[in-house]
């Protein structure tokens, strides 16, 4: 008798929204104004896309009635304000499949397993998933995952170990000064004297560096050594254009992160230059019921803006609503005074009612 283990079963959704950036998460805001409930994902560990990955810290003066918020309160009002449409966050994982099922319906599915039936998808992918740098060495690909890191994701798993972190950025100098006291040795390797990290960290740094506790080393691995299949050292060439050899059984890599098309390439949807044409009035795609917005997206006169992208989100919405309840007619209606709206908001109508 075949075992038959029970399938993954899909979660169900009316829209699933590919990537959690300022658009991805204003779409959110949007769908649910018209009743309609979303799943996003992102590869990254949180939300923000651009404005948290590359400017959290920038001041941006072009959010209209905001003179001016940094990324991150960007991203942390817009998670304020859809709030009340409780939309799944998946972060972590990136969406590999998107395929259209005979029923019309969508299956997306994403590299850490998750499976979604959605009626629409909204791709907010910007300029694609962010990757993590990887590390140009000999050997470097084989070992990824195992003694080879481009994320911690078990800080323990690195107690009692030769540890070698490369990289001159904040990631880099935060773990190092983390691990320092877990590892066995720690040894950080930078290409140049200088870092880009908090002032605070480098200081932490040297501290330990003059206490013993963790090296620097300034150079480039060139290779990882093993014996017998396993990880027994990192040689590293340093600016006098010696190589040196130290000894590593783990080996973390924070070179920081670079966006890719990646999957979204071989959805079948219509591209030009690395982004989704679509049209002005609905963000739809070559694909009925697959839209794109942000800066994914591009038609005559795109603008690669947050404004621009929020506007999108909003035309994209009355697009999906349309699709997913054809021949309904979805009318406008204004959050000031539709209580719908307030119920969809879980906002107080009763002072509506009192001034009606
Ligand atoms: P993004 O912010 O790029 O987010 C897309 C998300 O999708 C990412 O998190 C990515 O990981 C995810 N993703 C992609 N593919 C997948 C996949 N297959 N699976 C899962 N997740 C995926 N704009 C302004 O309006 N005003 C400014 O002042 C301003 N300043 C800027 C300063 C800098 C330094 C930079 C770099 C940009 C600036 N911008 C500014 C541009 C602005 O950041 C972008 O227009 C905005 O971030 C686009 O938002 P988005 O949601 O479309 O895409």
């Amino acid at each position: 008798m075949i075992a038959r283990f029970p399938q993954p079963q899909p979660v169900t959704t009316d829209a699933v929204i590919v990537g959690a950036g300022p658009v991805g998460l204003f779409q959110v805001f949007e769908l649910g104004l018209l009743g309609l409930k979303a799943e996003v994902i992102d590869s990254l560990r949180g939300p923000g896309g651009q404005c948290t990955e590359l400017y959290p810290d920038k001041p941006i003066y072009d959010i209209p009635a905001v003179p001016v918020c940094t990324g991150e309160e960007l991203t942390q009002r817009l998670l304020e304000q859809i709030a009340p449409f409780s939309p799944g966050l998946h972060y972590g994982q990136e969406v590999t499949k998107v395929e259209r099922q005979p029923c019309g319906r969508f299956l997306v599915g994403t590299s850490t397993g998750t499976l979604i039936d959605a009626g629409v998808v909204i791709i907010a992918a910007g300029v694609g998933a962010f990757q993590p740098r990887r590390l140009d060495a000999e050997g470097a690909a084989d070992l990824e995952g195992h003694t080879l890191h481009y994320r911690v994701s078990d800080p323990g798993a690195f107690a009692g170990r030769d540890l070698v972190i490369c990289g001159g950025g904040d990631s880099a100098l935060d773990w190092a000064v983390a691990l320092a006291d877990k590892a066995k040795s720690l040894v950080l390797v930078h290409r140049r004297p200088e870092f880009r990290a908090a002032h605070a960290t480098v200081e932490k740094l040297r501290h330990l560096q003059a206490e013993g506790r963790a090296d620097i080393m300034i150079g480039n691995v060139q290779a990882l050594d093993r014996a017998d299949g396993k990880l027994v050292g990192v040689r590293v060439l340093s600016g006098d254009g010696l190589t040196r050899r130290v000894a590593a059984d783990q080996v973390l890599v924070f070179f920081g992160l670079h966006p890719k098309l990646g999957p979204i390439a071989e959805w079948g949807l219509e591209l030009e230059r690395k982004a989704l044409k679509v049209d002005t009035a609905r963000f739809e795609t070559s694909m009925p019921g697959i839209y794109a917005v942000g800066d994914i997206n591009t038609y005559p006169g795109k603008k690669k803006l947050i404004l621009s992208g929020f506007h999108e989100a909003a035309l994209a919405a009355f697009a999906a609503k349309e699709h997913l309840s054809p021949g309904e007619k979805v009318r406008l209606q204004y959050t000031t005074t539709s209580p719908i709206m307030h119920r969809r908001l879980r906002v107080d109508s009763s002072s509506d009612t009192a001034a009606a």
